[in-house]
């Protein structure tokens, strides 16, 4: 089965809700993770069961990084906030690399996450 993180920035909350809504039929044949907060928004606003980790600021997007290290997830679903500055930006950082290290998708705007999608849709048919 497919497993995937999904993760927000405050002000990209709202926008992965709706995606999530948008791609709700595929997205719930997937096994979900997601960062605290964002994993409990998505499952009090939308059908989707996710399971969360810790909050991104409490060490989430390093909870995520070691299940791409465990080569456990097959994509990542980010909505970074490229306006503001996070307090945590090492933690992301190290999410990145540790995406690129294990050739792991990570989508981090509403345009590549719908390619990513798109494309596990490819994959799955
Ligand atoms: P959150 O974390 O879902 O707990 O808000 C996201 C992040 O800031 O990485």
């Amino acid at each position: 089965m497919t497993r995937l993180a999904l993760i927000a920035h405050d002000e990209k909350k709202d926008d992965l809700i709706e995606f999530a809504g948008e791609h709700e039929e595929l997205l719930s044949g997937c096994e979900l993770i997601a960062t605290g907060t964002t994993g409990k928004r998505l499952n009090d606003e939308t059908a989707l069961d996710v399971d969360p980790v810790e909050s991104g600021p409490q060490g989430g997007d390093l909870m995520i990084g070691a299940e791409v290290a465990k080569r456990a997830l097959d994509g990542i679903v980010f909505l970074r906030d490229p306006l503001r500055a996070q307090p945590h930006e090492p933690d992301i950082t190290a999410l990145l690399r540790i995406c690129d290290v294990h050739e792991t998708a990570m989508a981090t705007n509403l345009t590549s996450a719908t390619f990513l999608i798109e494309g596990l849709e490819g994959r799955e048919a």
